[in-house]
């Protein structure tokens, strides 16, 4: 049984996918078998895992309409020539169709339980799959709240960012108590992290007062390789192992392995 994460924040630019497509390739780097679901119409996860999201044969609309089996729409993330080595992971892919879906399922019932149904036929051959959501609190994200165990949050320590997570945060409660038993993990994950920036360390102070071990422990600084990477079609944790972003993100990798059974 497959442990599902999404990684979730209304809030836009905040890091969600850069930390998807580098959890996942850290998870398959220490050894998890994993599954990434781009769940964003603008295909940022996918084409930074080496996947060009115009050329998708099928993608996660297909998937989400039932006209395709996540088995059938999957492929392997593609890593340029030199980086051949580095571990790969699978992936469902998404593009501009994607936001055609909200519309298309408008009248079906159940449609924020369609991911959930499609993910339980391949469950058995992953460790970790791992959900890349909209900045928005959509159908799209609701799909992705219903199939989940945990919801990784991926937050900057600013002012406002506090704000934001009470609402993601009452989304989750209310997506637990009715639609998803199961969904019980927040990891919080602080990223683009600069301690010399004396409010972001106060912002991480009250987080860690509040949420408690929910935080995790693993930081991500503020690390341009990870902001160069996706250029290339890579997750910094590929395109350059050795530098601090990659490195924590690889240490996020194995605080989750580590974490996940007692989570
Ligand atoms: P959206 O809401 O549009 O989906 P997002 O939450 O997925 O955005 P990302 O696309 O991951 O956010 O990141 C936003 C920008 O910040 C990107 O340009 C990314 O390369 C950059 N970025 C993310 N994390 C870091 C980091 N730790 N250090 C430096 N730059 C980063
Ligand atoms: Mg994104």
């Amino acid at each position: 049984m497959a442990k599902i994460f999404c990684v979730a924040n209304q809030k836009g630019g905040v890091g969600k996918t850069t930390t998807t497509v580098n959890l996942a390739a850290g998870l398959a780097q220490v050894g998890q078998r994993v599954l990434m679901v781009d769940l964003d119409p603008q295909g940022n996860a996918t084409m930074s895992s080496g996947i060009d999201k115009r050329e998708l044969f099928l993608s996660i609309y297909d998937v989400l309409l039932e006209s395709a089996s996540i088995s059938e729409a999957r492929v392997r993330s593609q890593w340029t020539d030199d980086k051949r080595g580095a571990a790969t992971y699978d992936v469902v892919g998404a593009n501009r169709d994607l936001a055609g879906a909200e519309v298309e399922l408008v009248d079906v019932e159940r449609r924020e339980a369609r991911l959930k149904a499609a993910l339980a036929a391949v469950d058995a051959e992953y460790d970790f799959i791992l959900i890349d959501c909209p900045p928005s609190l959509s159908m799209l994200t609701l799909n992705g709240l219903c199939s989940a165990h945990g919801v990784v949050v991926p937050m900057q320590c600013e002012y406002f960012a506090l704000e934001g997570l009470t609402d993601l945060v009452n989304t989750i409660k209310q997506v637990h108590a009715n639609l998803n038993k199961e969904l019980k993990i927040i990891a919080l994950l602080r990223v683009m992290f600069d301690p010399r920036i004396t409010l972001q360390m106060q912002v991480s102070d009250q987080l860690k007062a509040h949420f408690g071990n929910k935080v995790f422990d693993t930081v991500i600084p503020r690390n341009v390789r990870l902001a160069e990477a996706p250029s290339y079609g890579l997750p910094g944790v590929v395109f350059d192992a050795s530098a601090k972003g990659s490195q924590a993100y690889v240490d996020f990798a194995r605080e989750l392995v580590q974490r996940a059974p007692t989570l």
